[in-house]
């Protein structure tokens, strides 16, 4: 049993859908007040809706995570409905498939400032709250496209999301001034809205690659988050975790098939 995260002012970016929002639904059954961030705001709505009716306190406020303005805006609207900013979760990102036969710089920017500039604007926007409240929590989604495994079509996508563990090596100990820690969480392939899609037996292919036979749950990965965000990893920091299933564990094939 982890020490109660109840009360505390939880930012989850891109906590309207998928893993986002299965962080902010975790956290938010342990008792944290989630301030959800995200462009659209019909999923947006629903998200809290969601927390809200399971008995959770939660709100969000629309911006690009990738603006600077958009983040500071953020964190006010934050302190204002809660009064202080305890945990940073960055975790909105994209991922759009391209091979970079066909992607243009402007492609390659888009991802880059989407997910690895928007980590740091949101890092950079909570040290003086962190400051303020002598204590603070980042935990950032990574993956392990990019940093362990590859995929064509994601060389921007792999670059930034390696990017953002090299970013929180420096930014552990920038921020170890302020006593917060930031932590990584790298999922593989979890089941999410957007990957309803593909169909049940693409699923079934992805499932039967990975040691534990099921796709991830958006929860699984809400699960490491939070315990990167409680009292008990106050010692962990400019660490990463992958949450899995095994997935980047067979060496082959065949080291599959002998399960
Ligand atoms: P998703 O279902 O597409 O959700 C993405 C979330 O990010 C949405 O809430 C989206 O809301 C928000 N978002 C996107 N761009 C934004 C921007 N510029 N400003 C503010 N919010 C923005 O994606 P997901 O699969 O849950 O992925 C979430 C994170 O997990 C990403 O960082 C991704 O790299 C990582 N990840 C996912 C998987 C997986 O299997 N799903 C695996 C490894 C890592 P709006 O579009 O309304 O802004």
């Amino acid at each position: 049993m982890l020490t109660s995260i109840a009360g505390k002012s939880t930012i989850v970016t891109g906590g309207s859908k998928g893993i986002g929002k299965g962080i902010a639904k975790v956290f938010a059954a342990q008792g944290a007040r989630i301030m959800i961030a995200a462009r659209g705001e019909e999923a947006a709505k629903a998200a809290v809706a969601e927390i809200e009716s399971a008995g959770g306190t939660a709100a969000y406020h629309l911006c690009d995570v990738a603006d600077w303005d958009g983040v500071q805006g953020l964190i006010k609207a934050t302190k204002d409905t809660y009064g202080s900013v305890d945990i940073l979760c960055a975790n909105a990102g994209i991922f759009p498939q391209i091979k970079m036969v066909d992607m243009s710089p402007e492609d390659w920017d888009g991802v880059m400032s989407t997910n690895l500039k928007s980590t740091f604007l949101c890092v950079k926007a909570c040290i003086p709250e962190f400051e303020a409240q002598g204590k603070g929590r980042v935990v950032v989604t990574s993956s392990i496209t990019g940093p362990v495994t590859g995929f064509p079509g994601w060389s921007h996508y792999g670059a930034s999301k390696a990017g953002q563990l090299g970013f929180l090596k420096t930014a552990a100990m920038e921020l170890s001034k302020y006593n917060t820690t930031i932590n990584a969480v790298m999922p593989g392939n979890i089941y999410t809205e957007g990957l309803q899609d593909l169909g049940e037996d693409y699923l079934a292919t992805m499932a039967n690659s990975i040691p534990l036979k099921r796709l991830g749950a958006v929860e699984d990965i809400g699960n490491a988050a939070l315990f990167f965000a409680s009292d008990e990893a106050a010692y962990i920091t400019g660490q990463q975790i992958v949450v899995d299933g095994g997935q980047i564990l067979p060496e082959s094939l065949e080291a599959l098939e002998e399960i």
